[in-house]
């Protein structure tokens, strides 16, 4: 028994501050039941006492009991909804303990005091008030056993001995079987004590897993929705916030801008520096676009894109983006080096371009698309022009799939003539009259096109046009430029067709230049290069058009293997200029150090052709000379020029 009560105490001892806040908790609503109890059955015993006991313990010591219960009991009421810490609840319940104890020996006492009063009712009544009240005691003590045990030893051993001494059999049996009740209540007592303890401590254990869990759960979306490179927010947070955006802004009436960022050149600085120098210079800009605008949301959503949401209105877009441009475009002082990059943006106004995320996206990826048409870094806010192009853009593609495409394209050709005006070269040009649109322009119709990948049946179609007429004239020892899209040069079955088409066509191949453009060699090198070499293979030579116009870079120039370069006509305009005249000679020398052949492209009028001759160039291309023409007329047109249709096609000059 006593080992039970040690290890008891010892267990009680043990409880975790965080159940006895919840100790408290429980006995809130039973102890003040408790001093109820006990007023009332006092104010009872000394009720039926009165008439047969002095006043001292009829009246005076039962008041003194009173008002102390019901101070605590008011006690208790108070604190009812106050918040205690673990430290205050192991306090108070320490300090009811003490009380309870106190409480008891003073009660019984007093009841024993009176036990000797009265007749064999009154006396009958003691026994039924301190049996009954220690009884009530111990269940209203149930959350604290300490002091229920307290209690129950306070009450019964004296309750006991007084009732052994008093020598009544009946009171004695009484006795007895009180202290048995409440030994076995004691018990039941303690074991529903120790089942709460447990409950209330897996309770806990299962609280702080979750919390462990939910904290996890928290980093694991945390990452699952941060890009690891820039830490940026990624893709998935991005078009996840988009929808959750877009209902905000209904239900609000913002404007909402969604904004799409592609860095120009950003590929060839990973071809030419390594991934390691690309990696660093996105966090960089990673870093750059977190930091210019805090409450617009930035997300990377791959390679080099990055998109932005904000809560502006549609002026505030066009700064914005253009910001975010200029920003990304400053130098980035990498590895010892300063690296440049341009960037595009586009963008689109919700409600007023789109009302829905994937609407709203496609109209900001427009934008962007014709922001990267135009000169370099600018932003482009989705308008109703863009509506009107993407309408007339969709009725060009419908009539790209017509069956009747090839009868209605046509090819003309545009001579390049050396500095004695003799021609050298024909360049096909293709054109498209097209029943239902009218003529077309190829810088229209090529790249959507390429957008709609209809670019490969296209090229194979004008090639073989071109090939088909050239070979007619084969014997004026002339060569023919044939332009080639960025798409395909860095499509290598389109490449292979190419090959195939010309090796049959009948024209020998090292009287064919491919023109292709910086864009399809900055789009991928490597592809490109690999293109380049098979075409030279066959003896076709390669010439890199519209020079100057895109992201040139020497490097470039002198790893490829081309045969020439066409100075851009756009470069015709600066030779007013002496700045011009110096860049235009500058790219001749080069070429002429580079051992490349140089055609200067849009000479219209004499003059321009005379200081072109000045700055020592070769050979032209222009109004000047002849405009694009039809096969039937560039016949009539050779032969007036000087090309005789029998003659070997030695004469003939590199052009
Ligand atoms: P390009 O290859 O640079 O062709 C030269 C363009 O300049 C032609 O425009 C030609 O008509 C124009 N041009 C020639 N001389 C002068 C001049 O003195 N002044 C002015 N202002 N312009 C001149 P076109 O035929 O409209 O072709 C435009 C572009 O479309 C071509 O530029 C080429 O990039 C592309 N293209 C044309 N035909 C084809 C083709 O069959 N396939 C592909 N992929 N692209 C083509
Ligand atoms: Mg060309
Ligand atoms: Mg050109």
């Amino acid at each position: 028994m006593s080992a039970s009560v040690l290890r008891f105490f010892r267990r009680l001892r043990c409880s975790q501050p965080e159940i006895a806040v919840a100790q408290v908790r429980e006995l809130r609503p039973q102890i003040p039941l408790l001093y109820v109890l006990l007023t009332v059955n006092a104010t009872a015993v000394a009720y039926t006492h009165y008439l047969y006991a002095p006043i001292l313990l009829t009246v005076l010591v039962p008041a003194v009991l009173v008002v102390m219960s019901i101070a605590r009991l008011v006690v208790w009421l108070r604190s009812r909804d106050t918040d205690v810490s673990p430290q205050e609840a192991m306090a108070q319940l320490n300090k009811t303990v003490v009380l309870a104890g106190v409480l008891a020996a003073l009660y019984v006492t007093w009841a024993l005091c009176l036990g000797s009063y009265g007749g064999p009712y009154e006396q009958g009544h003691v026994a039924l008030f301190i049996a009954a009240t220690v009884i009530g005691c111990i269940f209203c003590l149930m959350h604290l056993p300490q002091a229920a045990f307290v209690v129950t030893g306070i009450v019964s051993v004296p309750y006991l001995i007084y009732y052994a001494f008093f020598g009544n059999s009946v009171f004695i049996a009484i006795a007895l079987n009180i202290a048995l009740v409440t030994l076995v209540m004691i018990r039941v007592l303690q074991n529903g004590f120790q089942t709460f303890s447990e409950a209330l401590r897996s309770q806990k254990a299962l609280a702080i897993k979750k919390a462990e869990a939910d904290a996890l759960g928290a980093e694991n979306l945390r990452l699952a929705h941060t890009d690891p490179l820039t830490s940026l927010s990624n893709r998935r947070y991005f078009f996840a916030r988009l929808d959750e955006q877009i209902e905000l802004s209904k239900a609000s009436g913002s404007v909402l801008i969604l904004g799409l960022l592609d860095l120009d050149r950003f590929k060839a600085i990973n071809d030419t520096y390594g991934h390691v120098v690309g990696d660093r210079l996105l966090a960089e800009v990673g870093g750059r676009l977190a930091a210019k605008a805090p409450n617009v949301l930035v997300s990377r959503l791959g390679g080099d894109e990055f998109g932005f949401i904000a809560e502006i209105g549609e002026d505030g877009a066009a700064s914005l983006g253009q910001d975010y441009c200029d920003l990304l475009s400053e130098p980035y002082p990498l590895e010892g080096l300063s690296l440049r990059i341009g960037c595009s943006c586009g963008m689109a106004a919700y409600p007023a371009s789109a009302r829905s995320a994937h609407d709203l996206f496609d109209r900001a990826d427009y934008a962007l698309y014709v922001a990267k048409e135009g000169r370099q870094s600018r932003a482009l806010l989705y308008s109703t022009d863009h509506e009107k192009r993407i309408a007339r853009d969709a009725a060009v593609e419908t009539e790209l799939r017509s069956p009747l495409l090839d009868e209605q394209l046509q090819i003309h050709f545009q001579p390049i003539v050396d500095a004695t005006g003799r021609p050298v070269a024909v360049e096909a040009l293709a054109r498209w009259h097209s029943p239902l649109l009218g003529p077309m322009s190829p810088m229209l119709f090529i790249p959507i096109a390429e957008r709609t990948g209809h670019i490969h049946d296209l090229t194979m179609k004008l090639l073989g046009k071109a090939l088909g007429h050239f070979r007619t004239m084969v014997s004026s020892g002339i060569s023919m430029a044939f332009n080639l899209s960025a798409n395909d040069l860095t499509s290598p079955a389109t490449v292979l067709a190419i090959i195939a088409m010309i090796s049959k066509s009948g024209v020998p191949a090292d009287r064919v230049i491919l023109e292709i453009t910086e864009t399809a060699v900055m789009r991928d090198f490597e592809l490109a290069q690999n293109s380049i070499t098979l075409l030279r293979q066959i003896g076709v030579k390669i010439a890199l058009d519209d020079f100057g116009t895109g992201q040139s870079s020497l490097g470039y120039l002198h790893r490829l293997r081309i045969d020439k370069v066409k100075i851009d006509r756009s470069f015709i305009g600066g030779l007013q200029e002496p700045w011009g005249r110096k860049i235009i000679a500058s790219i001749i020398a080069l070429c002429e150090t580079l051992d490349l052949g140089c055609v200067v492209e849009g000479v219209e009028d004499e003059q321009q052709l005379q200081a072109l001759q000045d700055l020592g160039c070769h050979y032209f291309q222009g109004y000047r000379f002849a405009m694009p023409m039809p096969f039937e007329q560039l016949v009539g047109w050779l032969s007036e020029n000087g090309i005789d249709w029998q003659q070997p096609a030695s004469k003939a000059h590199r052009a």
